[in-house]
């Protein structure tokens, strides 16, 4: 008889690991606590208006192509992809920068505005690419057991990049403030400041402007909705509103999970929720990390969102839009260093009715604007507004147009909706950042040192934050389980 995997959540991790886990023969349920699937990536539909929670820049598509490969299937089967151009427009007090679809047009536009700087690009994003074929074919791919799986005879020569951060090395070759910051934003998405992230990771720059942006037509959640109908074609049996209350153990082997005080046996857990919170289910014997562990931790950012239907298109703004308009490094300090609502906050507008008319009703714009803050911050209706206004008056300004009064409605998510929605540690929006000290071998681990057949997937672990990581995670603690199950 195959043995029955009881999967925790249903976010991008859980369902790659789903998919897996059954292609491989298992019994696989997963177990969602809200009404809908994809966790983070839920999406919200008002009025003809359609809206991606969380994640909305695809990149890294070769990462989504593996995983559907893997399953003799093509992104096209479930999904049709454009790739964006421009792939996005970053607007500074005094100028605006176009990132266009491919290198040449980037390299005109930094060319612009500092001379001579697109010789350095060039040489800057060749150096990014090597890094990304090693850090996608050589090191994403291990689960993280041991610190060996870092050494292989490329990044043994590439050591220094360990080391040094993408701040100073961005800072060597380029003067502008303005391409310091553009090229500085990428490394974002892992979740730390680019003062402490390794230089390694600027393969997140050849993501950028060597992969380019795309998006699925009808929005990110046409992926999850894809990897549902997979899972399900595989076998997989998906419950919402079953939100897991306990992980049970006996003689330190999990025998289930319960919900309603109901036992579901399972012969393997995997939870894809938050680790923090996973381990929570446990009684404190059997928790790996203590709270004051997870509280030296940086983790990624939290996010105050706001969802709007505009009754009129907007103009003058592209399909993504970062607004870096104030000081990039006082906001960031207000992240990581003195954790504090920001003074004059950096922050992403996005408007996927620009490139894609199923996301909005004829003539209107639908519209998602995100502010990166602290996680654990004090969360109320009157910060949200203040914040609110805040936004739209530079957004106003720097677009040079009003959009206020045609503001259908609006929607705001923060810290406490995290917390409520997902059980979030802290309200983090992505999960754990990606610095050295927590890279790898150093991130929580897939597979529970104190509990047999408990594991764990998600962006809190290997190999860390955001959407392709995520797939990566599922597959690499499926393969753990399948492992572990042979042996
Ligand atoms: C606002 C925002 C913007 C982002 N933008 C991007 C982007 O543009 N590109 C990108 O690549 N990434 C982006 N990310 C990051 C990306 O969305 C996440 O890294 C990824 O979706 C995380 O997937 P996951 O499976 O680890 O976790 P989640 O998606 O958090 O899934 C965990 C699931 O577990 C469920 N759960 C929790 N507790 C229980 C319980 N007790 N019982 C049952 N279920 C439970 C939760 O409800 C949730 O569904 C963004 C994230 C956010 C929040």
């Amino acid at each position: 008889m195959s043995k029955k995997v009881t999967i925790i959540g249903s976010g991008f991790s859980s369902l790659s690991s789903a998919c897996y886990l059954a292609k491989a023969g298992f019994d696989v349920s997963i177990y969602e606590k809200n009404t809908t699937a994809g966790g983070r990536a839920r999406q919200l539909k008002r009025d003809g208006f359609t809206f991606d929670m969380g994640p909305s820049w695809y990149w890294m598509p070769d990462i989504f192509d593996k995983f559907f490969a893997d399953f003799d299937k093509k992104t096209s089967d479930y999904y049709k992809l454009d790739k964006l151009s421009p792939a996005y427009k970053i607007f500074f007090s005094d100028d605006v920068i176009t990132i266009g679809d491919s290198l040449d047009k980037i390299s005109a536009e930094f060319e612009r505005i500092e001379a001579g700087s697109s010789k350095h690009l060039k040489k800057f994003i060749s150096q990014a690419q090597e890094n990304y074929s090693i850090a996608i074919d050589k090191v994403v791919l291990r689960p993280g057991l041991s610190p060996f799986e870092l050494i292989t005879k490329e990044t043994i020569l590439k050591v220094d990049q360990f080391f040094k951060t993408i701040s100073s090395e961005v800072r060597k070759k380029f003067k502008n403030p303005k391409l310091i910051s553009t090229l500085e934003f990428p490394v974002l998405f892992l979740g730390a400041k680019p003062s402490k992230t390794p230089s390694f990771y600027n393969f997140m720059n050849f993501a950028d402007f060597g992969l380019g942006t795309w998006h699925p037509k009808g929005g990110m959640y046409e992926v999850i909705k894809a990897m549902l109908n997979l899972s399900k074609e595989l076998g997989v049996q998906i419950h919402t509103d079953s939100s897991i209350e306990k992980i049970n153990v006996t003689d330190g082997k999990t025998v289930g999970v319960e919900i309603n005080g109901q036992l579901i046996v399972s012969d393997i857990v995997l939870s894809g929720a938050d680790y923090h919170h996973s381990e929570s289910l446990l009684d404190k014997k059997y928790r790996q990390y203590s709270e004051s562990y997870w509280s030296k931790k940086t983790f990624a950012p939290s996010s105050l969102l706001f969802y709007i239907g505009f009754n009129k298109k907007l103009k003058n703004i592209e399909h993504h839009n970062l607004f870096f308009d104030t000081d990039f490094e006082k906001h960031a300090e207000e992240i990581y260093d003195v954790p504090k609502w920001p003074t004059d906050p950096l922050f992403y507008a996005n408007f996927p009715s620009i490139t894609d008319k199923s996301m909005s009703p004829e003539g209107c714009e639908t519209a998602f604007f995100l502010v990166p803050i602290a996680p654990d911050l004090e969360d109320t209706p009157e910060l949200r507004q203040q914040y609110f206004d805040l936004i739209m008056a530079r957004f106003q300004k720097r677009t040079d147009q009003q959009v206020e009064e045609n503001i259908l409605f609006k929607e705001s998510f923060c810290v406490g909706d995290f917390i409520e929605e997902y059980n979030s540690y802290k309200g983090n929006a992505y999960g754990m950042a990606n610095t050295l000290s927590q890279t790898a071998f150093l991130r929580p681990k897939l597979k529970s040192k104190k509990v047999k057949n408990l594991f764990f997937t998600g962006q809190l672990t290997v190999p860390g934050p955001g959407v392709p990581p995520a797939l990566i995670s599922g597959k690499l603690v499926s393969e753990l389980i399948i492992k572990a199950s042979n042996s």
